[in-house]
């Protein structure tokens, strides 16, 4: 993989379509910027809620025994004692002694050398590495690093009335323990039997030191969880499945399969039993999308030993009693944004020689998924406005009555909206729309009273 402060020219171009058309900007641009931090403008919010919305209908919604939780990001400090947090969340790193740069290792290493796998390394085994192949600084190209250095990702705040009286609290760095402490509450509250689930979509923070490949890696991104609860022995079928249901996500939003893989981890963490991510080829090398986990029962035990809080089950059928077993599929949703805007964005050559710029994602996905154009300003936009507020009770819609029909046309291709619906005269007279698909430029004629009908069949997700 490239090292990640290095973006690619096309990320360039990526980045400045999405600037230019309100999917992202810079985080607080007008400062001078805030490193690793972006903003997401009008069309990348909705592009964003809209990723939010697939996700719970995958995940959540089409499974019985799937809850959605909304956990505070603040929580009691022992969670993330108990969690391991405040001793182990902490990247190696090193610095080049000349140009200053600091690199995570094992990025360090996989740039260096694709094959050379530095996951499955220790850190001694990376440093060894390091010095006896000559690792040079991508950016100055010495081979000339500091000994590696620990570095807690946590970011830590104070809570407290008065100065002298305060507690370390922490900005949750993963979203989990938020659905691992509610595990008895949603269990009594639903009334469940194991396995079942908790999703969450919700923020986390890391101190993330190394540069981010546009929105790939920021310091304030959303995760969105997934936990599965099980009885110990039944965890490796349900990691087999949500494996697959993850990667079936990637496909189900429009993502090109081609493009994705899944990377089993070699160098497990002491507890878990198997872990495998899922990776997207972006322009700068392969990216992680999604973590899936089997966790066993370390959390739960966890949490029972640090809040003295018995996270016992008992099976109401055989009366056995046992600590569940985790399997946890968490998709990125700041990644799912970067990966669906880079997998759709499209400069496509036409007949006459000249080129369009279009966003082919998924209809559910798109921002906007109808745009409403009076062919004409003057006669058509009163039966426009009609039009537009029929279809905005059902679709985010987009109006638009300004240049000619071509170039708007073209200013909704580019934002990725599929159809765009002309009033003409035709609607007057007889009561009819053409409707213009983004994809094959294909023009259909649709009675305006189905026409509702017409996009909710193909927008369906
Ligand atoms: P990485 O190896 O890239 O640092 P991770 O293995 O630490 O990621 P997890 O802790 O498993 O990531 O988090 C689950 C998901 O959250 C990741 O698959 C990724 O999609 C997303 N994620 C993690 N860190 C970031 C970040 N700094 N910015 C944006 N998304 C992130």
């Amino acid at each position: 993989m490239k090292e990640e402060g290095v973006i690619m020219d096309d990320m360039n171009e990526l980045i400045n379509y999405c600037k230019q058309n309100g999917f992202i900007y810079q985080g607080s641009e007008i400062y001078g910027g805030l490193a690793n931090t972006w903003d997401y403008g009008p069309l990348g919010a909705k592009l964003k809620n809209n990723l939010k919305d697939a996700w719970r209908q995958h995940f959540i919604n089409e499974n019985k025994n799937a809850f959605e939780l909304d956990a505070g990001i603040l929580m009691h400090p022992r969670v993330w004692e108990a969690s391991g947090h405040v001793n182990g969340f902490q990247d190696p790193l090193v610095d080049c002694k000349e140009c200053k740069m600091r690199y995570r290792v094992d990025n360090l290493i996989n740039e260096f050398d694709p094959n050379a796998n530095a996951d499955a390394m220790s850190e001694e085994e990376m440093m060894k590495y390091i010095k006896e192949k000559h690792v040079t600084c991508p950016h100055c190209k010495a081979s000339n690093f500091t000994d590696i250095r620990e570095f807690n990702l946590m970011f830590k705040t104070e809570r407290g009335v008065t100065k002298d009286k305060t507690i370390d609290i922490y900005l949750r760095p993963e979203n989990a323990q938020g659905e691992y402490v509610n595990f008895l509450n949603v269990l009594r509250t639903t009334r469940s039997k194991l396995p079942f689930a908790i999703g969450q979509v919700g923020k986390a923070f890391r101190n993330e030191v190394t540069p981010g490949n546009f929105t790939f890696r920021t310091i304030e991104f959303e995760q969105m969880e997934f936990q599965n609860f099980c009885k110990p022995g039944t965890d490796l079928e349900l990691y087999e499945k949500y494996k697959k249901i993850a990667w079936d996500f990637y496909a189900r939003i429009g993502i090109d399969v081609s493009k994705l893989r899944y990377h089993d981890h070699e160098k497990l963490v002491f507890y878990a039993k198997a872990a495998c991510d899922i990776e997207y080829k972006f322009p700068f090398g392969w990216g992680e999308l999604n973590g899936t986990h089997d966790r066993t029962d370390y959390d739960l035990t966890k949490h029972q030993e640090y809040s003295g809080q018995s996270m016992l089950y008992t099976d109401p059928v055989t009366n056995e009693k046992y600590i569940p077993y985790i399997v946890e599929s968490t998709v990125g949703l700041d990644r799912a944004v970067l990966c669906t805007l880079v997998d759709g964005y499209t400069v496509e050559p036409l007949e006459d020689g000249s080129t369009r710029e279009i966003l082919k994602i998924h209809p559910y996905l798109a921002p906007y998924k109808v745009a409403v154009l009076p062919l004409m300003k003057k006669n058509h936009s009163e039966l426009s406005n009609e039009v537009f507020d029929m279809l905005s009770k059902k679709f985010s819609t987009s109006f638009d009555e300004s240049g000619n029909i071509g170039k708007r046309y073209r200013r909704q291709d580019a934002i990725g909206t599929p159809f765009c619906v002309t009033i003409d005269d035709e609607t007057i007279n007889n009561n009819t729309v053409t409707v213009r698909d983004r994809d094959t430029m294909k023009q259909d004629i649709v009675k305006l009273d189905e026409l509702v009908d017409y996009l909710t069949k193909k927008i369906e997700f």
